[in-house]
């Protein structure tokens, strides 16, 4: 129910962490009342929203005693258990994304079943539950083969890139409780991401699709638009994440990770996530409208906002945490990032950690470039590797 106040609809977003920090700093201009179920008070989000509630979100009493009084449910993360999620709206709560879209994102399996049968491009995949399986696989689509976990994987955890049988049987050799999957390792040209919103209402808009660079699986740097996309090719990328919405109904932000491949078929899909993205932290800064406030008006069903760029380019460096000597000092060495007046610094209120990802940095205008290149010397001062 509406906060009795403000008459504004309260928003409940479970996981404390930057994800939730962000959007409640878009809560704020549309006056939404952003409530938030974190692990600890020192969450990322915790620290700066009003009403953060403590709780486990793997207790089904914690998730409903935070759910009554919102209006809507969302999440920062995809780990809320399903079978709470169905509960939940059985209850009666709206929860976006809901129990039929939720297990696209928990189950890297079903989520390529799901993709394949609907006709959307994945990389050639198959169960493997021992060794002589991944043999057969690489038999049939060669060496190296992507190793992947079923589910819990984050940041390139859970893929391995298996180069040969003894690789093979390190991973699977012993029982490791994991259920995996192998997949053809896809010669991509590089990766890119496609971010829609959509809403309960099957209204949908998507952002300009961007370049994402990652370094040992962890994204470290997006560019948008992404440099020299074909109109023709951003478009498709555009339409197969707005058509993977619509057919797994998602509601709220949809990120689609997208391999671009060779011509016969230039965009296969590597992954999905439903919630705002890293990929769409560029959008604060270089868009009319954040992914995070785009992702409150979808999940309120409100109209959502306009998603063109307000430069011709922006770049986002993550800021991982340093392993320096000068690493955990980071206060001291904000005001020297901050020298680049176009510098847009986003801290998340996290100790640094080596290569825990601490923050990140935004910077828009016309060359991609100088602005990489002063993304990157932001964040080298940031993590201490640079004067
Ligand atoms: P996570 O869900 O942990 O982010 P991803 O499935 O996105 O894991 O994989 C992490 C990175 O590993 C990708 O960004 C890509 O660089 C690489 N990768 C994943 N799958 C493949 C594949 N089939 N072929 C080639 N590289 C891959």
């Amino acid at each position: 129910m509406p906060n009795p106040l403000t008459s504004m609809p309260v928003v409940g977003m479970v996981g404390g962490g930057q994800l939730a920090r962000m959007t409640h700093q878009a809560s704020i201009a549309l006056g939404v009342h952003f409530r938030v179920l974190c692990d600890i008070p020192d969450d990322s989000a915790a620290q700066v929203a009003a009403d953060s509630v403590v709780g486990d979100f793997r207790n089904f009493d914690d998730l409903e005693a935070f759910a009554r009084g919102c209006d809507v449910v969302t999440f920062d993360h995809e780990h809320v258990p399903l079978r709470h999620v169905e509960k939940l709206v059985e209850a009666g709560v709206r929860v976006y994304p809901g129990p039929q879209a939720l297990p696209y994102v928990q189950d890297k399996i079903r989520m390529r079943e799901r993709l394949g049968s609907l006709g959307f491009p994945v990389p050639a995949w198959a169960i493997v539950e021992n060794v002589s399986a991944v043999e057969e696989f690489a038999a049939s689509y060669g060496w190296p083969v992507v190793i992947k976990a079923a589910s819990g994987g984050y940041d390139g955890k859970g893929v391995w890139v298996v180069r040969s049988k003894a690789d093979a049987e390190r991973l699977l050799g012993a029982p490791s409780g994991i259920t995996f999957f192998a997949e053809q390792h896809v010669p991509f040209r590089r990766e890119l991401a496609a971010l829609v919103a959509r809403t309960p209402s099957g209204a949908s808009r998507a952002f300009p699709v961007v370049e994402t660079v990652q370094d040992d699986g962890i994204c470290v740097e997006v560019v948008a638009p992404a440099p020299a996309l074909s109109a023709e090719l951003a478009r498709r990328a555009q339409e197969l994440a707005l058509g993977i919405a619509e057919k797994l109904d998602v509601v709220g932000l949809l990120a689609v990770e997208i391999f671009e491949a060779d011509a016969e078929t230039p965009l296969v899909v590597n992954e999905l996530a439903m919630r705002p993205h890293n990929s769409g932290h560029w959008t604060i800064d270089g868009c009319r409208t954040s992914q995070f406030g785009q992702h409150i008006r979808a999940v309120l069903d409100w109209p959502l906002g306009d998603t063109s760029l307000v430069a011709p380019a922006t770049v986002m460096a993550n800021l991982l945490g340093g392993t320096g000597p000068r690493a955990a000092d980071l206060g001291s060495r904000v005001p020297l990032a901050l020298s680049d007046p176009d510098v847009r610094l986003h801290l998340y209120g996290k100790g640094v950690r080596p290569g825990r990802k601490i923050g990140h940095v935004n910077i828009s205008g016309d060359g991609v470039t100088d602005l990489r290149a002063r993304a990157r010397r932001a964040v080298d001062i940031l993590r201490g590797d640079a004067q």
